[in-house]
């Protein structure tokens, strides 16, 4: 007997780094992105619904689905939705609901992150997606220059202020997460706020005038007083919380004990690759580069 909503099962693997969720390969197949000048007028739509960390989604016998036709009713917008491209053949817009909304039956308001396996990968990308531009949009609309109302260039994602005629485009931040070995053990960290139990690898963001290789060897050395060599890219995935990029790297030990900076990270240590503690989804670049370069 089956009760609920079943996992999406689609965590099979995912051959490289490209296919992970959050990446655009995901949804290639039946989505086509555009930007929003080129908005498509009519009803049919799919929606993505953001409402904080969450999206609302509709629970059906077959899973959780976006919802699907004209705007719904229960819906109190907090902004005019933005048409993003169309999926399936219908035009997807999206649009933020207000935090105090609850939706009916059979709309459920579901967070989603890389660990939850509940919705399908596309959904989860779309709401991805979703997330990114809805940040954007709200960031965007005051030039960061002199505060004025900016204006969509039409065909881009980018304002303009039409005051001091400065142009900006989507801010994406660059992030360097590293696997460490040594011989056949892997250097995991974990934080405070995780689940008990779970480790994890390295991440942090880019500084000034550093490569990303640069940024993994010093995120290693600060959060746990490792030197590494040898660092090689490997893969990459988006990361829509709210708008990175994660670079995916994995570096050998050269010196150093392990020194934990406590007050990014409650532990760091040494485990032997067929004694791995608890680790993150499989639809994180995390745990694809453990699993791949283990
Ligand atoms: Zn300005």
């Amino acid at each position: 007997m089956t009760t609920g909503i079943e996992p999406a099962c689609q965590e099979v693997a995912y051959p490289e780094a490209v296919n992970l969720p959050f990446n655009f390969s995901s949804v290639k197949a039946e989505f086509e992105f555009r930007a929003p000048a080129s908005e498509l007028q009519t009803a049919e739509c799919y929606w993505v619904i953001i409402q904080g960390t969450a999206t609302i989604l509709e629970e059906t016998h077959t899973g959780l689905k976006l919802p699907h036709g004209s705007l719904p009713d229960w819906l109190v917008a907090k902004h005019p939705s933005i048409c993003i491209g169309s999926w399936r053949g219908k035009p997807l817009r999206v649009v933020s609901a207000d935090s105090n909304l609850t939706p009916p039956p059979p709309f459920v308001c579901k967070d989603f992150n890389a660990s939850d396996e509940s919705m399908d990968i596309q959904t989860l990308t779309l709401a991805g997606m979703a997330k990114q531009i809805l940040h954007w949009d709200r960031q965007s609309r005051h030039c960061s220059r002199c505060g004025a109302f900016t204006e969509t260039i039409p065909g881009t994602w980018g304002r303009h202020c039409n005051v001091c005629n400065v142009e900006h485009y989507p801010h994406i931040h660059p992030c360097a997460i590293v696997l460490v070995k040594r011989g056949d053990e892997l250097l995991l960290t974990r934080k405070a706020e995780w689940v008990a139990g779970r480790y994890s690898l390295v991440a942090g963001f880019l500084d000034f005038g550093e490569s990303l290789e640069e940024c993994a060897i010093r995120e290693i050395r600060e959060e746990t007083g490792i030197e590494v060599c040898n660092v090689r890219y490997v893969g990459s995935q988006n990361w829509p919380f709210p708008a990175q990029l994660m670079a995916g790297f994995v570096a050998d030990y050269e010196a150093g004990d392990i020194c934990v900076d406590l007050n990014e990270l409650e532990d760091a240590r040494w485990f032997r690759s067929d004694e791995l503690p608890l680790l993150p989804g499989k639809r994180s670049i995390a745990r694809w580069i453990i699993d791949n370069f283990k």
